[in-house]
């Protein structure tokens, strides 16, 4: 499922491969998305259908075009969504559930097999407090995301793990599974502990550790295990670089011990016994 660094960077792709160009038209599948919402064709219409788009931004996970009609696009990639800019005249993939059409006889192509995604139109005014946006918390790279901030995020919970804590969107926005495994165990700490009695120190080790693997992981243009690519086709260089997720059995990189392997909210989680505690 693509995390933060994998949306930021088909965000930074579609920034220099859309900015500023028109759409035409705007062609749907009509098949149910995300919560069984169909996207609203409609709405698309007014939003996308001779608009420029004047800017690609990204929120948390997902993806915002900012268009001159005065509406956002608002693209969710699910589980398996992907995001590209390809030839009109090359033939639509299969799972395409929209398609607008661009100059210089492009589209841009929102494909999804497993349907998990989402492809919304508001108008600009109305984006803020959208049910999908107004729930987040901060993005961990957003400068209100300091280690202060976090710290007090951690003292509000009551009870709930660290894992669960930076799965939940309305505590920090982007994370997912991946990155939380290895932010975990880049700060040494283990995925079971209260993030309530997280404590200052280990607060500020996990606010650095969670910048630096969301940093790294963007500089090696994201993680491809199964479906990610990015906005050209490409898969991302970051799974050789990680330490942990995934790797249950294997030697820990920092002491040698075996990793392993528990299961949290029916979510795997991947860490060293020894060098997190
Ligand atoms: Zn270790």
């Amino acid at each position: 499922m693509p995390e933060l660094p994998e949306v930021e960077t088909i965000a930074r792709d579609l920034r220099r491969l859309l900015v500023g160009r028109h759409v035409r038209n705007v062609a749907i599948s009509g098949k149910p998305l995300r919560m069984c919402r169909p996207v609203d064709g409609g709405e698309l219409e007014r939003a996308a259908k001779g608009a420029r788009v004047e800017q690609v931004t990204r929120r948390a996970k997902y993806l915002i075009l900012r268009m001159s009609s005065e509406y956002v696009l608002l693209v969710h990639l699910g589980m398996s969504g992907r995001l590209a800019v390809e030839p009109a005249a090359s033939p639509r993939p299969r799972h395409t559930h929209v398609s607008l059409s661009l100059d210089r006889e492009e589209e841009l192509r929102f494909v999804d097999p497993r349907r998990f995604g989402s492809f919304l139109a508001y108008p600009a005014s109305a984006l803020e407090d959208s049910d999908e946006l107004s729930v987040l918390g901060p993005d961990p790279l957003d400068a209100s995301f300091t280690a202060s901030a976090l710290l007090a995020s951690l003292r509000a919970t009551h009870g709930c793990d660290i894992k669960a804590f930076l799965l939940d969107q309305r505590r920090v926005a982007g994370i997912g599974n991946i990155y939380a495994s290895e932010a975990l165990f880049l700060a040494g700490i283990h995925p079971r502990a209260r993030a309530n009695r997280l404590g200052a120190a280990r607060a500020a080790r996990l606010h650095e550790a969670i910048q630096k693997v969301l940093a790294a992981a963007i500089a090696n243009r994201g993680t491809s295990f199964r479906d990610y690519v990015d906005a050209a086709g490409e898969r991302g260089d970051n799974q050789r670089q990680l330490q942990v997720f995934q790797r249950t059995g294997q030697p820990c990189p920092v002491c040698g011990n075996r990793l392993k392997r528990l299961t949290q909210q029916g979510r795997s989680t991947f860490y060293c016994p020894r060098c997190q505690r």
